[in-house]
């Protein structure tokens, strides 16, 4: 960037004399100078919800038990699961070659624009390199696509649960968010009715999360059609966060919503983070479908100006993107997916055993839900109060899913390696073991045995 820009403050008090030989500075008369350095609002509307709760919970946990904690949506803390050679290789040697140490056009190289967009292009939803801009993760590339597509004062539609990032950009720009219900019980399929009563005038966007963090769920070809049917319906643009695209267990297809639709206006975005395991990186996407030409030239520039407040993302990992993305094995993909997977069956099977608890098996991604009965457990007022005892007792740690705007469940990542897995599942049990209290007709029962 050559030009800054020198900002003076708003109510100047500082007067700048342009007709001297030299500028000289002259006060305000009757104004005495005091440091008032405050925050702005903006840094006062922004604030992350999963922080705020898991700060209320700080508890100390049984110091006879090492911690185990599945809360963190990061699938490197463990170790268990690195990138492929390949991966790491290509930076290496994106590093070596010198050519990544400058700037890049901020919305991306052209080249590295190129190899995404060919590598998400199908016939039903074609891409070129124009219709992809690179990001500093897929965490900017939500936030350039709801400040291009929102205005303060509108609304965005919003999963119940859901990723808190939504809200926390959503709030932090003065946009007001709706949550629509996913049910539980059609394994997280969205409530298309709720969905659609909530369509105002003011809404500017739908956001479709699928593989959904954190519910693990996946939608089926028909339920995406359903989704594009109220958002054709409404002429609602849809936000498609797919960061878990292709990361399905293999009794399911992953459906990208854009190849879909031929009408409705789609901002799809991805990144490296984690199907490559590398959340650290800090490489994501957007790719623009408009097949109808919606969006035009002017969501696009927008895009564009949007995109060089940050002046896009590490130019070293573009430099490694195409290898990254033509010479990952097919393998790697394939063994975490069966990690996650046996993880997930594993989960599932121990937890669905305990009375009280009512896991929901996960098609993809990498978390699994887990519905508490909380009748089951009065002691409890709910799922922090849960999730906090269990820290205390078991020091296991889940996060409550109020982090997802969702009471009375939690959410277990499936990352951890398999025995740690297996031990924190058989630490839940025994929590629930101890305070679980049946209903007078199943206590009845457990005498009769
Ligand atoms: C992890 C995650 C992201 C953020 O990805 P980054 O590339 O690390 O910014 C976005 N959406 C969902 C649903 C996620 O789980």
């Amino acid at each position: 960037m050559d030009s800054y820009l020198i900002q003076m403050n708003g109510n100047s008090d500082v007067h700048v004399h342009r007709n001297g030989n030299s500028p000289s500075l002259r006060k305000v008369k009757g104004r005495k100078p005091r440091w008032a350095v405050r925050a702005s609002e903006m840094s006062k509307k922004t604030f992350n919800p999963i922080r705020a709760i898991v700060d209320t919970m700080k508890v100390e946990p049984n110091p006879n038990k090492p911690m185990i904690s599945l809360s963190l949506g990061d699938p490197t803390v463990f170790g268990n699961l690195p990138t492929d050679d390949e991966v790491t290789q290509a930076v290496k040697e994106a590093l070596d070659s010198g050519n990544y140490n400058g700037y890049a056009p901020s919305v991306g190289y052209q080249s590295c624009r190129q190899v995404v967009a060919a590598y998400y292009s199908c016939p039903e939803a074609p891409l070129e390199a124009q219709d992809v801009i690179l990001t500093s993760g897929c965490s900017q590339a939500i936030e350039l696509a709801l400040a291009v597509l929102a205005n303060p004062g509108q609304n965005i539609l919003v999963p119940r649960p859901g990723f808190s990032l939504y809200k926390t950009l959503a709030l932090s720009m003065g946009i007001e968010v709706k949550f629509y219900n996913l049910l539980p019980e059609k394994a997280w399929e969205i409530d298309l009715k709720h969905l659609e009563s909530l369509v105002d005038e003011k809404t500017a966007c739908l956001i479709v999360n699928n593989p959904s963090n954190p519910c693990g769920s996946v939608f089926s070809k028909s339920h995406l059609q359903k989704i594009l049917a109220v958002a054709s319906r409404q002429c609602v643009p849809i936000l498609a966060d797919e960061i878990y695209g292709d990361m399905v267990f293999a009794e399911c297809k992953y459906e990208p919503i854009a190849t879909l639709s031929t009408n409705v206006p789609i901002l799809s975005c991805g990144g490296l983070a984690k199907r490559w395991l590398v959340p650290g990186w800090r490489m994501g996407w957007i790719l623009v479908n408009d097949r109808r030409d919606i969006f035009g030239k002017e969501i696009r520039d927008g895009l564009v100006s949007l995109s060089q407040r940050i002046l896009g993302p590490c130019t070293i990992v573009q430099g490694a993107l195409e290898h990254i993305i033509h010479r990952t094995p097919p393998e790697f993909y394939h063994n975490t997916l069966s990690f996650l997977k046996s993880n997930a069956d594993l989960c599932y099977a121990a937890l669905s055993a305990v009375s009280g608890l009512q896991p929901i098996q996960p098609s993809g991604a990498m978390y699994l839900m887990v519905g508490i009965e909380m009748e089951h457990f009065p002691k409890f007022e709910n799922d922090m109060e849960f999730t906090k005892q269990l820290i205390s007792e078991q020091s296991v740690f889940c996060l409550p899913a109020s982090c997802f705007e969702y009471p009375n469940f939690f959410r277990v990542v499936l990352t951890v390696p398999e025995e740690l897995m297996v031990e924190a599942c058989s630490r839940i049990q025994e929590f629930c073991e101890r305070h679980y209290q049946g209903s007078e007709g199943a206590q009845d029962l457990e005498c009769d045995k």
